[in-house]
């Protein structure tokens, strides 16, 4: 069943069972109230009455007397204990069958009501003493018709009342249906749409009122957008990497064909066709690594965090890269106290690695490294001064395959994933990195975690 069906369905289902229980309780009150007020007065009529008659039965006669007392609509009469000396009933004119109900004798006073043929009365006993010295009954038996008639007007109304009372309500449940389904069709009209044309499309937001619904088609407008800009970053990343890989299995392939054609017969063109070709290959395999890591998720890198000595494993790495490529490093500690960080080993050497490279490709001078605690914070700092970066360029470098200057970057041997790679080993080991540059005077990179005192 659908939303909307549901939604008019329960409401209205609801709200009947509510006002039915409601008109039942005022119904069956009221019905309570006035029979219990008739049989009052018929008590109260019967009192008057058997006292009047209890006078009045030494001077008048019996039947004269009972005569007087008719009730407009019912009967009275007299009826014995054992039964054979009753006095003929005495009923009023619509009211003859009343007498061949069977009379019975009460010891005590009665006040109630009875059912004969399907019509309500209401039933008054009441004891008095006969000429004779014998206790009977005298019984009044008075039609409650105008009560019953009341009561079924009143049941007539309510019911009316109930069923006019659904007609607004099955009104606003339709609105308030087609209130929320609306935004929800919508969303789904455009998800198909989605999903048959591809396109990312977003869904029409109407109205001022920023209630949930409103939020709910931001949201998906808001993932949408997101989903659009994934998705283009994914394609310009499939591209690009096909791209980058492209040129260099161009050269690879042209030095072999050239190999191929004349290597043999020419000595140099051999050594300079493998070498083009071998630092092609080392080129690749780096990037293809780079390419694999920054595929995968964080989770897949088996990150495990320790508290490190900083100042060693800088002092390593530095060692490590000046044998790797004979540049001159300076280490600057801003003083002795050991510092100590929560971070991954391995990720962050790999990430000094990525910064100290690229200050060893875009510049020819020393390179320095500086260390110091800053409030809480521990700081490393890898200054060149070198090419520098224009200004307009700073925030797209740590973007993939981004590069300011791609045929110097090509020739350093970059691939312009270095930084983007950087900016996921930081935000998967905790730490933050900051890059200022000036173009021509050289760049800074700063990395900065919290100081974790032994
Ligand atoms: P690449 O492998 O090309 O170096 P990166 O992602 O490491 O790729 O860097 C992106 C671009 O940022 C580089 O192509 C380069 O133009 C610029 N860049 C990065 N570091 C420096 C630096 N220390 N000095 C000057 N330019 C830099």
């Amino acid at each position: 069943m659908k939303l909307r069906n549901k939604i008019n369905l329960y409401t209205a289902f609801l709200f009947a069972i509510l006002l039915l229980i409601i008109n039942i309780t005022v119904y069956y009150s009221f019905s309570k109230l006035i029979l219990d007020s008739e049989l009052n007065t018929a008590h109260n009529e019967m009192q008057n009455i058997s006292e009047n008659i209890g006078k009045s039965l030494v001077t008048i006669s019996e039947g004269i007397l009972l005569r007087s007392y008719v009730p407009i609509n019912g009967m009275i009469q007299i009826v014995t204990k054992d039964n054979n000396d009753n006095s003929a009933p005495f009923t009023s004119p619509g009211a003859h069958d009343l007498s061949k109900r069977k009379s019975v004798f009460y010891s005590n006073e009665v006040s109630k009501t009875i059912e004969y043929q399907d019509r309500l009365y209401s039933f008054e006993s009441m004891p008095i003493i006969l000429q004779d010295g014998s206790i009977a009954n005298l019984q009044i038996t008075k039609s409650m018709e105008t009560a019953t008639n009341n009561l079924s007007t009143l049941r007539l109304v309510l019911i009316m009342v109930t069923l006019l009372a659904l007609i607004p309500v099955l009104i606003s449940s339709r609105i308030l249906s087609n209130l929320i389904t609306k935004p929800v069709t919508s969303m789904i009209r455009t998800m198909t749409d989605i999903r048959q044309s591809g396109a990312f499309k977003r869904l029409k937001l109407e109205g001022n009122s920023k209630d949930e619904l409103f939020q709910m088609g931001q949201t998906f407008n808001h993932m949408i957008d997101l989903l659009e800009i994934n998705f283009d970053k994914q394609k310009q990343f499939v591209s690009n990497a096909s791209h980058e890989l492209k040129t260099p299995l161009t050269i690879i392939e042209s030095y072999a064909s050239l190999l191929k054609r004349r290597g043999l017969k020419e000595p140099k063109l051999f050594s300079e066709s493998i070498e083009a070709i071998h630092s092609e290959a080392i080129r690749m395999k780096e990037m293809t690594e780079q390419l694999l890591m920054l595929a995968r998720h964080h989770e897949q890198w088996n990150i495990e965090l320790n508290q490190l000595n900083i100042k060693q494993l800088i002092t390593q790495t530095i060692k490590g890269f000046k044998n790797a490529y004979n540049r001159d490093i300076r280490f600057v500690v801003e003083n002795d106290t050991p510092l100590f960080i929560e971070t991954d080993e391995k990720k962050l050497k790999q990430l000094l690695f990525i910064f100290l490279d690229n200050a060893r490709k875009y510049s020819d001078e020393t390179i320095s490294v500086e260390l110091g605690n800053d409030h809480d914070e521990v700081y490393i700092k890898i200054i060149d001064h070198g090419i520098g970066i224009p200004e307009i360029d700073v925030p797209k470098v740590f973007d993939r395959f981004y590069r300011v200057d791609k045929a110097r970057s090509r020739k350093q041997g970059g691939s312009g994933l270095g930084l983007s790679l950087a900016k996921e080993i930081a935000d998967a080991i905790g730490v933050r990195i900051h890059l200022d540059s000036v173009l021509g005077a050289g760049t800074t990179v700063t990395i900065l975690s919290k100081n974790f005192e032994k």
